[in-house]
């Protein structure tokens, strides 16, 4: 059984840092809100790690992108939280960057879609996220934008 508020926050770090090494100047402000009560699920915790990872540096890209026109007081944000509902437990990933326009919302998902430069994308985090959630772990991944203003990503992993 893995403590997924631990393996949450270690990825957050390792994102940020990671990123901080390549770009000095890149400042965000991470908060996290993670359910203390939270219950251990046994999951793969490489596979999970790697689909936090994903999504987190997808939100980090968001900011920063957003970073290069908005206004001085804009504040990058990446906001992780972990939640108990039922018999599920919920995992979100919510960031105030550059959104998703409703015209390439449908294709998120697929395996290659991408929008971000050679080299920054190989657009496959999103579909390998995907099956790792619903096929490997039985549970679900949804997203929540609004283009311009902010995008979630939730995580739901059922409790066995
Ligand atoms: P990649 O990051 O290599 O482009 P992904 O599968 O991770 O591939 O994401 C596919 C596309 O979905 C991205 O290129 C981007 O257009 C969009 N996207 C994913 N996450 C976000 C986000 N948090 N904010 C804005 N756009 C996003
Ligand atoms: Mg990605």
């Amino acid at each position: 059984p893995t403590d997924l508020n631990a393996l949450l926050d270690e990825y957050m770090r390792l994102a940020y840092h990671g990123l901080r090494a390549k770009d000095k100047e890149f400042n965000c402000e991470l908060v996290t809100s993670l359910d203390p009560q939270l219950v251990k699920l046994t999951i793969i915790p490489q596979d999970i790690g790697r689909v936090l990872l994903n999504l987190l540096n997808n939100a980090f890209y968001a900011v920063r992108e957003k970073k290069k026109y908005a206004n001085s007081t804009y504040k990058p944000t990446v906001t992780a939280s972990t939640n108990q509902i039922g018999n599920k437990v919920e995992i979100r990933i919510l960031d105030n960057g550059i959104g998703i326009p409703d015209s390439i919302k449908a294709k998120i998902f697929q395996p290659f879609f991408t929008t971000k430069p050679t080299g920054e994308g190989t657009g496959l985090g999103l579909s390998l996220s995907y099956d790792i959630i619903t096929k490997s772990h039985n549970g679900g991944l949804e997203m929540e934008t609004k283009a311009g203003e902010f995008t979630g990503f939730v995580i739901t992993l059922p409790i066995s």
